[in-house]
């Protein structure tokens, strides 16, 4: 089957063509924005009513999500981390495959805290990360 997606691989700049690699990010930078944005809610959480207050200070200063990146299995340098989340490149060739991911990483409370939906949203337009092949469906700008 022709493959829509192709990673491109964030050390060496090549498709990830061989299924010889995988998108990945490090559960570990996930969980502590996670724990950050909980430290974040608890602190500016008014305890008499619930409401959430806090000033500019306090919100720039939370950490960026983490970021999912490509990689052939060689060029990874850190390969053998256990506590990356890899997604091989054999079973992430369509866009119907991001939507299985998608379902099946719903289930993650640290998902929220990585660019999980930039990877989504780089399937229409392709990215340093995503090359995309056949046909580009329509861009429609987001509903609020
Ligand atoms: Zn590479």
């Amino acid at each position: 089957m022709d493959r829509e997606l192709t990673l491109l691989c964030s050390t060496c700049g090549q498709g990830i063509v061989q299924d010889d690699g995988y998108l990945w990010v490090s559960r570990h930078e996930a969980n502590t924005v996670q724990q950050a944005y909980k430290a974040f809610e608890e602190r500016n959480t008014d305890p008499a009513d619930g409401s959430l207050a806090f000033d500019l200070t306090d919100i720039s200063a939370l950490p960026a999500p983490a970021v999912w990146q490509a990689d052939h299995s060689e060029c990874d340098p850190e390969r053998d981390k256990d506590s990356h989340y890899r997604i091989p490149a054999a079973r992430l060739r369509l866009r119907a495959d991001l939507l299985d991911w998608s379902a099946h990483l719903a289930e993650k409370p640290w998902l929220p805290h990585t660019d999980w939906r930039d990877v989504m949203r780089e399937t229409r337009t392709g990215s340093t990360r995503i090359a995309i092949s056949g046909p580009r469906p329509p861009a429609y700008p987001a509903a609020f």
